[in-house]
């Protein structure tokens, strides 16, 4: 499907939004629409809106003027019509697919972030109000987001206004998934740009470390993640932990997490740096304990990898073992899906993360 943005630049906000009604769509940008594809226009002019689709030989549009002096305080002109297009966009895929997606126009992982902020400045009730009829977000969903961000409130309390986090993103993985959104190259297509990204990456750990130190900041929590860091040779995954506990005052921080998501990246080596440089906690995801699965999302290991992995971390004498499980992926079915958790429970992974992916209809 064509995407083409008419003077704005919400390319990224259409495509998410577009994918969670078509998983399955290839999408690319465009100047103007070709004939015959499918397409969608995102059009602004001032605080005009215009929105068109051509799906399967069918047009549907929409046009919308916005008063901007009604936006919320704070919120920036340019996030304010970019939300307005969402929903106008968001209402026509529910009217063409008859499906509506619970949680409204959010696109992103951290919805109670968001349900934190906007509490913080309308209150519970307004913040509340906003995602039920400003975001679109189902009143199920809603009610979740308030939850995780009350549970979340007393860690958050522990921060103060220096309190800072550092996040490291190591954007190479064995091959790529097929659900994934993440910014990764494979080891097939990139390993050859690892030394000089991890040589770069230093750089702007020991420029971020000295800025931090002047500005008088407390590290509270390191998070490597991408991508895979494991995806890295130990050798470059050691230089990177090096150049942070150079640069950072490691042993005070609460949490040290480094993802080591993939099972067919895990050797006795790379856990050893890891182990080595203070990080206390890891991931090593399953997804799916189908090998049938595994193969059709793209993942060149099998379930038993991820058991050695995990027993081989364990052994290692890592107790904070995160497992993330997917519902939804391609060919799974409800019976599969529920022998991956019971298998997954049986480990007793200190965190089981439950995340799905809508399968096309
Ligand atoms: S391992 Fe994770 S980051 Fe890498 S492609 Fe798969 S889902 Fe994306």
């Amino acid at each position: 499907m064509q995407i083409i943005n008419i003077n704005n630049s919400y390319h990224y906000e259409t495509e998410n939004l577009l994918r969670v009604f078509f998983p399955e769509e290839k999408f690319r940008c465009t100047e103007s629409a070709e004939e015959g594809e499918d397409y969608c226009i995102f059009e602004t002019h001032g605080s005009k809106i215009k929105i068109e689709l051509f799906l399967s030989g069918e047009k549907l549009s929409d046009e919308k003027c916005f008063c901007t002096e009604s936006r919320e305080e704070g919120e920036a002109v340019e996030s304010f019509l970019e939300r307005k297009g969402a929903v106008m966009l968001f209402d026509l895929l529910c009217a063409y697919t008859s499906y509506t997606p619970p949680w409204g126009i959010l696109t992103g992982v951290r919805p109670a972030k968001l349900m934190t902020k906007l509490m913080s400045s309308l209150g519970e009730k307004k913040a509340v109000d906003y995602f039920i009829n400003e975001l679109k977000v189902s009143e199920e969903k809603t009610a979740l987001a308030l939850m995780v961000a009350k549970n979340e409130a007393p860690l958050m309390a522990v921060n103060t206004e220096k309190s800072h986090s550092l996040y490291v993103s190591i954007p190479f993985c064995p091959s790529r998934c097929s659900y994934c959104s993440f910014i990764s190259h494979s080891n097939e297509s990139a390993k050859k740009l690892m030394p000089s990204y991890v040589e770069k990456l230093c750089e702007e750990i020991k420029t971020t470390g000295d800025i931090a130190k002047k500005l008088g900041l407390t590290l509270e929590s390191i998070y490597m993640g991408g991508g895979t860091p494991t995806a890295l040779t130990a050798e470059l995954l050691k230089k990177v932990t090096d150049t942070i506990s150079e640069s950072f005052p490691v042993s005070s921080v609460r949490e040290y997490t480094i993802e080591a998501g993939r099972p067919d990246s895990v050797t006795d080596e790379k856990l050893e740096v890891i182990k080595s440089c203070g990080a206390t906690r890891i991931s090593i995801n399953p997804q799916t304990f189908s090998d049938d699965v595994l193969k059709a999302i793209g993942r060149n290991h099998t379930s038993q990898m991820t058991v050695d992995a995990f027993l081989q971390a364990r052994e290692k004498g890592f107790d904070n073992i995160n497992m993330d499980l997917i519902a939804g992926l391609p060919t799974d079915t409800v019976e599969n899906y529920e022998s991956t958790l019971r298998r997954a429970l049986s480990f007793s992974p200190y965190i089981l993360s439950l995340l799905s992916v809508r399968q096309p209809s």
